[in-house]
């Protein structure tokens, strides 16, 4: 079991800063996701840590090993790419086997043991002999995943394994991948673009943005308590407005939002300038304070619900309704206590 801890990580290639400044810590046994926009530097900080990119700057470590300069072979980790990257020429077996031949199977157990089980943690027991071009995409990723797993790696690297999938079939996958990997307890990283997928599968998660780490936490923090409007944009539908701190009564900050006045959760003294983040489940017709009139844009039909798209005082909001609006302005508000409130510097 293994705890990976990134220190001071950047990564430049030329004039290109990919990683800055990265630490982060992910616990033994943690399922842990580095989430965030095309670019972000994800990729960059996985290949750092499997070894095939090496920091500029910084130190990768498992537990206390220091693991600058050992190359990815000798790092104990399992990686598993968005291609599948198997074997063509090789049966499903023989795929999972690959790495049974540099490290003997744990647990004593002979190589064609290890792959049985395998393949069933994999739900594909009995298909060993088929060759790879004879599964669908579904299935080559989770010999994929066998293969990474066959030789019990300290660590599991994950680099959008499901992004070449169909959205069903992406989330049978998922419920499939956490269940295997907190079986195994096995210390997995991995990596999406998709925020919702992050929610639903870590046990803590990284938003990154431009080489850094906005914010790292459970998926129920990062979602009420983003630490940065970028967070609060990119983590679920947000309604985020910039304001300024205007006075409050101890129990309640006033917070001017475009020449409107919000009555809002006491912010710490000294704070002058804020952004305030409301979900569109928030923004009801029945609130009685914070009330906004937004003219609807457009509106999107989602089965459970309606997302109305609208501007307030040139703020784009998103509000969430059970039926499309017949008029074209609507006013809405929301309770203080259903705000939250970053401080801005
Ligand atoms: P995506 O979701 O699109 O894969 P990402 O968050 O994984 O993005 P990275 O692939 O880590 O982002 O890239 C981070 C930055 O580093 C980008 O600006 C990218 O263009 C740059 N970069 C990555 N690899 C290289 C390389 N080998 N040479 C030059 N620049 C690179």
């Amino acid at each position: 079991m293994t705890e990976l801890r990134l220190e001071g990580v950047s990564k430049a290639y030329g004039d290109t800063v990919a990683l800055e400044g990265v630490d982060l810590t992910v616990r033994d046994g943690e399922f842990f996701t580095l989430v965030g926009p095309s670019g972000c530097g994800k990729t960059t900080t996985l290949r750092t840590v499997a070894g095939f990119e090496e920091p500029t700057d910084g130190a990768v470590r498992f537990d206390s090993r220091e693991m600058t300069g050992v190359p990815p072979e000798q790092r104990d980790v399992g990686v598993v790419f968005q291609s599948y990257a198997l074997f063509p020429h090789m049966s499903v077996a023989e795929n999972v086997g690959y790495g049974l031949q540099f490290r003997e199977p744990p647990d004593g157990v002979t190589v064609d043991e290890r792959v049985a089980n395998l393949l069933e943690l994999v739900d594909l027991e009995g298909m060993g002999e088929r060759s790879p071009e004879q599964l669908s995409g579904g299935q080559r990723q989770r010999v994929a995943l066998a293969r990474a797993l066959a030789p019990a790696p300290d660590l599991l690297l994950l680099d959008e394994p499901m992004s070449a999938l169909d959205a069903q079939l992406r989330e049978s996958l998922r419920r499939q991948v956490k269940r295997i990997q907190s079986t195994l307890e096995i210390t997995t990283v991995y990596v999406t673009h998709d925020q919702a997928e992050a929610l639903a599968i870590s046990d803590r998660l990284a938003v990154m943005n431009d080489g850094g780490v906005e914010q790292v936490g459970r998926p129920q923090e990062v979602y009420r308590e983003p630490a940065t409007r970028f967070v609060a944009e990119f983590v679920g539908d947000n309604n985020v407005f910039e304001g300024e701190v205007c006075g409050g009564d101890g129990e309640y900050s006033r917070v001017d939002v475009d020449g409107e006045t919000f009555t809002l959760p006491t912010v710490p003294e000294g704070t002058d300038r804020v952004t305030v983040c409301v979900r569109p489940g928030a923004l009801s017709r029945s609130a009685e304070r914070n009330r906004l009139t937004v003219r609807v844009e457009t509106s999107e039909f989602l089965g459970e619900t309606v997302r109305v798209n609208g501007r307030w005082n040139g703020t784009d909001i998103v509000l969430q309704r059970p039926t499309v609006p017949e008029r074209d302005e609507l006013t809405v508000g929301f309770a203080p206590e259903d705000a939250h409130v970053v401080a801005r510097q």
